[in-house]
């Protein structure tokens, strides 16, 4: 059996994806540093291992991926989902709040690839990592998230550049707005209805929308797509409309 580790499996697109990946038979490794949220999104899903674990900490990321190491067959894939939002403009950015967005959103993915790494490469696995709409295009708002998702961007074409000799593949998905926890405490009536206006399908995306072409990618029908940055956002990117 196929094993995964979802990141930020908890709940929003990592739960669906989750969700999505059982269907399709895998064993999942639900990875989050919610552990209640964590217990209570387990609950009643058969095949997966929930482990606790905060992404942007490189003693519990090694504690992680020594425990996926030990107790799977096989590491066929990384989705590194786990995320934090935070919009605000340079001015009001302080240090504290530029690292912490850092820290979860890129230093994440760094470390879990890294920790990773032999497993994924043991078994010519793929990486899916979740970046942004918000990492494609600068807007006024979005200082650390957005920068933060842009080198998620790089650090993807990274990990394909050097893992591809081991057929690891590597790529990255950029949602664009999905009405999720994360999402709805960041966006205000005003961006909600300019997302409206600016993506031409005129509605927010579902998690299940994201969830499928993350499973794609891991998928065999992927196999020779790597190194790619894939919105997936309603055509939004395909607009010269702002981001609001
Ligand atoms: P969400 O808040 O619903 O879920 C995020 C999960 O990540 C939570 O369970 C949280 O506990 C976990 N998490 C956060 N920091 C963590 C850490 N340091 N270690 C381990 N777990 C951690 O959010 P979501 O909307 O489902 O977002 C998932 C991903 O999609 C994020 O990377 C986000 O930036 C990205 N994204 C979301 C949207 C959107 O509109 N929802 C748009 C573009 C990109």
């Amino acid at each position: 059996m196929k094993t995964v580790i979802v990141t930020g499996a908890a709940r929003g697109i990592g739960l669906a994806t989750t969700k999505q990946f059982l269907d399709q038979g895998w064993r999942v490794v639900m990875v989050d540093r919610d552990e209640p949220a964590l217990e209570q999104a387990a609950l009643g899903l058969v095949g997966v291992d929930p482990v606790v674990c905060d992404v942007s900490q490189p003693d519990q990321v090694a504690q992680m991926a020594a425990h996926v190491m030990a107790t799977s067959e096989s590491v066929d894939a990384l989705v590194n989902n786990a995320g934090v939002a935070d919009f605000g403009p340079i001015a009001e950015t302080d240090f504290a709040r530029w690292r912490t967005v850092m820290e979860t959103n890129l230093d994440g993915v760094f470390l879990t690839s890294q920790a990773l790494r032999e497993g994924l490469c043991a078994a010519r696995g793929a990486i899916v990592n979740i970046a942004s709409i918000s990492g494609l295009r600068a807007s006024t708002l979005r200082v650390a998230y957005g920068t933060s998702k842009a080198a998620v961007k790089h650090l993807t074409q990274q990990q394909a550049a050097e893992l591809g000799e081991f057929g690891v593949r590597a790529n990255c998905v950029c949602p664009g707005p999905v009405a999720t926890k994360l999402a709805m405490a960041v966006h205000s009536p005003a961006i909600i209805a300019a997302y409206h206006d600016a993506i031409p399908l005129n509605r927010y995306g579902t998690e299940d929308e994201i969830a499928s072409m993350i499973t794609f990618l891991c998928s065999e029908k992927a196999s020779y797509v790597t190194g790619q940055i894939i919105a997936v956002d309603g055509g939004f990117e395909s607009t010269g409309i702002g981001l609001p």
